[in-house]
């Protein structure tokens, strides 16, 4: 395989692994973050909101409730009804009632407008006389003509510092169905207000309520959506054009839209005895931040794992493709550079000499009469004779010589920065000391002897040249009887 197709292939393992890694992880990461938000979701829509709508809804029953019955009560009541009748004779018989309703039903004020004298009564006197032009009175004409009996209206207060105030206008008739004023009794939004904020922060959630025409009628201390104030309405704030859409007459139910990019949730609640819709909104983020900070802490650790099993991955491989580079280049049985190794290490060296015109020789060696030595001894004491034969040539050779089995019994050597006289007795010695040295196998002494072609690099040649000149000086050697050295010299510009 060669260097670029394993380098290809390496790649494209780490990508495999990079994908099959970081898609597992990310697959199980959203899904379960999908799976978590659907459950959060479902919650929100199908118990927590309804919940919340339901208590405060029986508290508004608690709080609103009363007060209706207590107005609906005066308004029926035949004293008002006959005092009226009479002529209003004595107002103090219509304070003290007043004041009777005010003490003993706890309610903030409690009044009564005759239609026909246009006094406003309450439990401290007579407060003044309505007037048509004064748009503090409008609530009384706009009860005067309503269809419905009565009628929940948030307002000020005049009788009390102006304090806002939920006045249960009731429509008063005399016996003979002729509107003769209206009655009531006011108690502070503080109480609803309070119980309001109470959700909104402990839940965080918004609470407001919507009358029939999307106006908001009330809503906690820091007002409505979008920070809108009561009497506004919702179709008129820009960001909830979207609940327009989805809603543009307030209807009970549940419901999903969007604000500035952020989903929100939303029951609607119809509130008959108030004719008034109760709003209880959610926003998704909130509830979701908890899961989206997990997920992205798992996208983080996915990340990180897939990153370190990458660096882990590329570091095995590198050191096993170094391993396998370097075993390419070796002979395994005396662990010296076979040819691919040498063909490197050799154009370097020819490479050097030209750079610094220096002299380099090269030897040829070749085992002599090797096959007999097999056939005499084995194989296995052949193999052995090579391995000594190539601790011994290193022993001749110093450490930045070249040296490589180039098959068979055949080897190798190129001498750096050495001349034809200095290169003559190296071989000479290698070949002395194969000659001299008694190689043992299992006891048996061996002997071996060495042939060996020496030539000089010149600066036209190439490594196929150069060797070609060696395997001739060889086969000299080899001819001349072996156990010899024998030199060829290039011609002057030769091959
Ligand atoms: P010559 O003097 O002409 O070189 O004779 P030779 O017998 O050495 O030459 P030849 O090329 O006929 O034989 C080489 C022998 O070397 C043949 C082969 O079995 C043996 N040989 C080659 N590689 C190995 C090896 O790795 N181990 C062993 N034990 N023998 C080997
Ligand atoms: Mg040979
Ligand atoms: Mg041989």
């Amino acid at each position: 395989m060669s260097l670029y197709s394993a380098f290809n292939s390496q790649r494209s393992l780490v990508l495999t692994l990079v994908i099959l890694l970081g898609g597992g992880f990310l697959a199980t990461s959203l899904l379960s973050y999908y799976a978590s938000r659907a459950t959060i979701r479902d919650g929100i829509v199908n118990t927590e909101l309804p919940l919340t709508s339901d208590t405060v809804y029986s508290e508004i029953q608690k709080d609103l409730v009363r007060p209706v019955l207590i107005s609906s009560m005066m308004a029926r009541d035949t004293f008002m009804r006959d005092w009226v009748v009479a002529g209003e004779h004595d107002p103090g018989q219509m304070t003290r009632y007043l004041k009777e309703v005010m003490d003993h039903y706890g309610a903030y004020t409690a009044f009564f407008i005759s239609n026909s004298s246009l006094k406003y009564y309450q439990a401290k006197g007579v407060l003044k006389q309505i007037d048509a032009k004064e748009p503090r009175d409008v609530w009384y004409y706009r009860v005067r003509d309503m269809v419905t009996p009565y009628e929940i209206n948030v307002d000020p207060d005049m009788a009390n510092k102006d304090n806002l105030t939920f006045f249960i206008n009731y429509k008063v008739f005399d016996y003979n169905d002729n509107f003769i004023g209206a009655t009531g009794v006011g108690l502070t939004v503080d109480a609803v207000t309070k119980l309001i904020d109470r959700y909104q922060q402990r839940y965080q959630r918004s609470v407001y309520f919507v009358d029939t025409f999307g106006r908001i009628v009330l809503t906690g201390a820091d007002g409505g959506p979008q920070g809108a104030t009561i009497g506004q309405l919702l179709s008129n704030l820009p960001g909830l054009s979207d609940l327009k859409g989805k809603l543009p007459k307030p209807q009970s139910g549940s419901y999903e839209y969007e604000v500035q990019g952020q989903d929100h949730f939303l029951n609607v609640r119809f509130i008959p005895e108030l004719n008034w819709y109760l709003y209880v909104d959610k926003q998704e983020d909130g509830a979701m931040s908890d899961i989206r900070q997990s997920l992205y802490l798992n996208l983080f650790i996915c990340l990180m794992v897939t990153a370190v099993v990458m660096l882990l991955l590329r570091r095995v491989i590198r050191r096993f493709q170094h391993k396998i580079e370097v075993q390419a280049t070796l002979d395994s049985l005396t662990g010296l550079p076979n040819r691919r190794g040498f063909d490197l290490l050799a154009l370097k060296a020819m490479q050097e000499a030209q750079r610094e015109t220096k002299p380099l020789a090269a030897l040829l060696l070749d085992l002599d009469h090797f096959k007999s030595l097999n056939d005499n001894h084995g194989h296995l004491a052949g193999d052995d004779v090579l391995v000594g034969f190539a601790s011994d040539l290193r022993s001749c050779l110093r450490r930045s010589d070249i040296i490589c089995r180039w098959g068979g019994e055949e080897f190798i050597i190129l001498l750096k920065e050495t001349d034809s006289d200095h290169a003559q007795s190296v071989a000479e010695k290698i070949r002395t000391l194969a000659e001299q040295h008694r190689y043992t196998f299992f006891g048996t002494p061996l002997r071996v002897t060495v042939s060996l072609g020496l030539t000089q690099w010149q600066s036209n040649d190439t490594l196929h040249s150069l060797i070609a000149r060696a395997d001739r000086a060889l086969y000299r050697a080899k001819q001349a009887g072996r156990n010899q050295v024998c030199i060829e010299t290039a011609l002057p510009n030769a091959e």
